[in-house]
C-alpha cells in the first residue's frame, strides 16, 4: 500500500488539539522533524518545558492519528521542551528549514543521558578524511582509558562500520531500544548497519536529522565519557540543524592544506559559531606525505596552511596527520592504525591529536558547569 505523502500526515495532525490553547498542534507550529521512510513515522511535538506531563495524552494522540492512516506501519511522536525564553539581544535559532510548521521556534535539544560529551567531527566538504579523523580519534581517546562511543551520522556514505570492522546487525532486545554494537573498545552506531553501504539513499534535511536524532535517543549508549559524531560532510541545513538539536559539548574540523585558503573549513566553523557550538579547534589531515618505504616527509601540499588559518582565525590548532598509506589501508580493513600499529608515527599523530581535544572538552566542561543548564527532556 501506497504511504501517505507528509501533507496527509500534517492534515491528519491537525485533528489533534492543544488543549491549553484550544487549537490544534500543527497550526501551533508545534510538529517538528518529521519523517516519513518505508511507512515509519516520526517526529517530535514541541512543548513548554513545564508542560511536558500534561502533554503525554497529546503525544499519544498524535501518534494514535498518524497510525491509523493507511500505509502506516508505525508511528513515534516525541515531545521536546523548548529551551527557557530566548535572550532577546541574540538572533533567534533558525528552525529546520523544511520544517512542516512555518514559524516554529528553534529546536530544542536532545537530552542524552549518561553521556558526558558529544563532540561533532565535521568538515566543508566530503573525502578530507572526517571519518578516518573521528574513528582514530576515538580510538586515541579510549586507549586513555575513557569510555568513548561513535555515531556515524555520515549517512550520506556511512563508512564506519568498514572502519571500524564491524558488519553485524546491531539487536534490540526491547525492541524499543537499540544496542550499540562495539570493536576496538568503541560503541558504535551507524545507519551503516541498518543499510548497506552500496545502497544509494537519497535523504532530505529533515530525514537526515531525524535518523540522527534516533541514533542519538534510541541507542542504549549506557554511560559515556565521550560521543564522537561523525557528521555529514558539509554545511548545509542539515548539518545546521544537527547542530542546533545535539547538546554539542564541541567541534573539531577537519581540512586539508590543499582546500585553499581553507575556504571550506571556514563554512564549517562559520555554522558552529551561529549556532553557538564551541569549535574546539582544526585538525590538518594529509598534512604531509610520509613514505611508507623511508619514513622521509614530504611537504606535497606546502602543509601549515591550517595552522596559520586557525591562528587568524582565532581558533585553537590541534595537529596535523600526516598522509600515509597505512592510515588507508588499515582503515580499509577495519583495524585502524590507532590500535592496530600503535606505536607508529601516524598512530602518535591521532593520540596526540585526542590528548588534545580531551583536553579542549574538559575546559569546555568545567565552563559548562559554571553556567546555569537549560531545561531539556524528551
Ligand atoms: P571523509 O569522511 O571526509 O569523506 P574519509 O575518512 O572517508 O573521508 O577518507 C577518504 C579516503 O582517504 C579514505 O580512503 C581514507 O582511507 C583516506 N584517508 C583519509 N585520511 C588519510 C590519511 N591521513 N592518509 C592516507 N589516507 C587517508
Amino acid at each position: 500500500m501506497a504511504e501517505p505523502t507528509e501533507q496527509q500526515i500534517v492534515a491528519a495532525l491537525g485533528a489533534i488539539t492543544d488543549p491549553d490553547a484550544g487549537r490544534d498542534i500543527v497550526s501551533l507550529g508545534m510538529i517538528q522533524g518529521l519523517a516519513v521512510k518505508d511507512g515509519v513515522v516520526s517526529f517530535a511535538i514541541e512543548v513548554d518545558p513545564q508542560r511536558g506531563a500534561a502533554m503525554e495524552p497529546v503525544r499519544q494522540a498524535a501518534e494514535a492519528a498518524v497510525a491509523a492512516l493507511p500505509g502506516i506501519r508505525s508511528a513515534r511522536a516525541v515531545l521536546t521542551a523548548h529551551n527557557p525564553a530566548p535572550d532577546q539581544s541574540k538572533p533567534p535559532p533558525r528552525s529546520a528549514p523544511n520544517s512542516p510548521a512555518p514559524g516554529a521556534r528553534g529546536p530544542a535539544k536532545l537530552d542524552v543521558p549518561g553521556v558526558r560529551a558529544i563532540v561533532a567531527v565535521a568538515s566543508g566538504k566530503g573525502g578530507v578524511g572526517k571519518s578516518t579523523v573521528a574513528v582514530n580519534l576515538a580510538l586515541g581517546l579510549a586507549a586513555r582509558g575513557l569510555a568513548v562511543g561513535v555515531m556515524d551520522s555520515d549517512i550520506y556514505g556511512p563508512s564506519i562500520p568498514r572502519m571500524v570492522g564491524i558488519d553485524r546487525k546491531p539487536s534490540s532486545p526491547d525492541g524499543k531500544t537499540i544496542l550499540p554494537l562495539e570493536n576496538h573498545g568503541l560503541r558504535v552506531m551507524s545507519m551503516g548497519f541498518l543499510v548497506p553501504e552500496e545502497t544509494p539513499m537519497i535523504w532530505r534535511g529533515p530525514m537526515v536529522v531525524s535518523a540522527i536524532e534516533q541514533m542519538l535517543r534510541d541507542v542504549q549508549w549506557g554511560e559515556l565519557d565521550i560521543l564522537i559524531v561523525d557528521m555529514p560532510p558539509g554545511t548545509g541545513d542539515a548539518q545546521l540543524s544537527l547542530s542546533q538539536r545535539v547538546p554539542l559539548t564541541g567541534a573539531v574540523i577537519v581540512s586539508t592544506p590543499q582546500d585553499i585558503a581553507l575556504i571550506d573549513a571556514r563554512k564549517g566553523l562559520n555554522m558552529f559559531i551561529k549556532v553557538e557550538v564551541p569549535v574546539l579547534g582544526i585538525v590538518e589531515n594529509m598534512s604531509y606525505f610520509a613514505c611508507p618505504h623511508c619514513g622521509e616527509r614530504s611537504e606535497i601540499f606546502g602543509h601549515g596552511g591550517a595552522r596559520e588559518e586557525a591562528d587568524r582565525l582565532g581558533v585553537p590548532f590541534l595537529g596535523e596527520i600526516p598522509l600515509h598509506m597505512t592510515i588507508r589501508t588499515t582503515s580499509d580493513s577495519g583495524n585502524p592504525v590507532t590500535v592496530s600499529e600503535p606505536d607508529s608515527p601516524q598512530a602518535e599523530a591521532f593520540h596526540a591529536l585526542a590528548a588534545r581535544v580531551w583536553a579542549a572538552v574538559e575546559q569546555q566542561m568545567g565552563e559548562a558547569k559554571a553556567a546555569a543548564p537549560s531545561i531539556v527532556f524528551d
